[in-house]
């Protein structure tokens, strides 16, 4: 059943992590493994938790309690005391190293305003990882040619469209060279005739091989792209499977009207 022992490490794997806000219990207790190359779908209605799980993925929130796993080293939690494996816990430069290793892309793209597109996409590789600007600026090139936007370098953020600015976040949390990528509801703040562009470009991302965790309440890309479906409600989640499997025959009722709101 656990994936290292089949021989293949999760890239993600979350052990009952239970996050607290207050007195208010938003995640009780969530197992969830993605494993390379997989892309996981989080659904469920606002307030449901998908924000924090995925937060709680790259270290943006420390769980009380459970541990987070990144490619089997431990992100957050007393990994070792608690599954015997040999677990580096990981302050500082440990921590800061395997965030780097995960991109994340928001609603809100936060890319900043007083610098140029491909200033925006140079900025982590050269003071995290120790790229020339040269070997940046290259990089940068070629993304920007990844998501359509070539012609975009020198123009700052405030004069594109809201799906160009999302596919130059995108581009950016690429430039890093991230094993993992999540995103957190990236087209809920786009006009309708952005989201496919967006969805495009995270759809070959998929394509090309790179796991992914999505918050969306697209349940087409959901459905088309999605490899399994998390179904979350008030920070548990309910029932997960195969995009037919939770999309056409789901077996809890709170899934199936869920999903008549949405659908
Ligand atoms: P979702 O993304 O599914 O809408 P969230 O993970 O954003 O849900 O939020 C789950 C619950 O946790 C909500 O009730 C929200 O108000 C609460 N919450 C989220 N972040 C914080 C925070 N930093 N402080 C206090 N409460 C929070
Ligand atoms: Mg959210």
């Amino acid at each position: 059943m656990v994936p290292w022992t089949a021989g293949q490490t999760a890239m993600v794997e979350l052990n009952g992590v239970c996050k607290t806000f207050g007195k208010s219990m938003v995640l009780s207790g969530i197992t969830l493994r993605v494993m390379p190359r997989e892309v996981v779908v989080l659904i469920g209605p606002s307030g449901s938790g998908k924000s924090t799980l995925l937060r709680c993925m790259n270290a943006l929130e420390t769980p009380e309690q459970g541990e987070v796993y990144i490619d089997g080293v431990v992100l957050t939690g007393n990994g070792e005391k608690a599954t015997g494996r040999a677990a580096v816990a990981s302050p500082g430069a440990a921590l800061h190293r395997m965030r780097a290793e995960i991109g994340m892309v928001f609603q809100q793209f936060n890319l900043f305003p007083h610098m140029s597109v491909i200033e925006n996409i140079m900025l982590a590789p050269v003071r995290v990882r120790g790229l020339t600007r040269e070997q940046a600026r290259r990089k940068g090139v070629a993304l920007l040619g990844k998501v359509g936007l070539e012609d975009k370098s020198h123009a700052l953020p405030s004069s594109l469209s809201g799906g160009q600015m999302q596919r130059v976040a995108i581009a950016r949390a690429l430039a890093m060279e991230p094993k993992l990528m999540l995103f957190d509801e990236p087209t809920s703040a786009l006009d309708p005739e952005m989201v496919g562009e967006v969805l495009n470009v995270m759809n070959e991302l998929a394509e090309e091989g790179m796991t992914m965790v999505v918050v969306t309440h697209e349940i087409g890309f959901a459905r088309e792209v999605g490899d399994r479906i998390v179904f979350m409600e008030q920070g548990r989640i309910v029932e997960e499977g195969t995009p037919a499997q939770l999309l056409e025959a789901p077996r809890e009722e709170r899934t199936r009207s869920f999903l008549s709101k949405v659908l």
